[in-house]
């Protein structure tokens, strides 16, 4: 190794996970996740924030009708394609949108508790993916 991985030109990040026998992974092909910078191989179930530009904000999560659950979904799709918010959370979302589909055909306390709890953790998440977004430059 004639390498040192941390001199690398271009701002690379060392992955931060753990090879199985617990020494520290060395894959300098990152990505900033909310939990730190990781390689493609221990990137998964973590979220993903080097999204370039998180431009389109998250529209009302106040549905007051169908055309507004619509609309976020089709930001949530439009979101998951680009990259900038990963398959959990894409998934996370989605229950969000089917269970405010379901408070349409029954107005129940539980299920609206439900929709709210996971609205307030999918807008913080977001919150924190611009608020890392903001603190990089020239992603390039
Ligand atoms: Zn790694």
């Amino acid at each position: 190794m004639t390498n040192t991985l941390k001199s690398r030109p271009g701002g690379q990040h060392i992955c931060e996970g753990r090879q199985k026998s617990g020494e520290p992974c060395t894959m300098i092909n990152t990505m900033r996740c909310l939990e730190g910078w990781y390689c493609r191989h221990h990137r998964r179930g973590k979220t993903v924030a080097h999204s370039g530009d998180l431009d389109q904000s998250m529209p009302s999560t106040k549905f007051t009708t169908k055309g507004d659950a619509e609309r976020f979904t089709q930001w949530v799709l439009t979101q998951g394609a680009r990259g900038h918010i990963n398959a959990a959370q894409t998934n996370a979302l989605m229950k969000a949108v089917s269970t405010w589909n379901k408070l349409q055909e029954r107005m129940e306390q539980q299920l609206l508790d439900d929709f709210k709890a996971l609205l307030f953790r999918a807008r913080d998440e977001y919150a924190k993916l611009r608020a890392i977004a903001a603190t990089e430059e020239g992603l390039d």
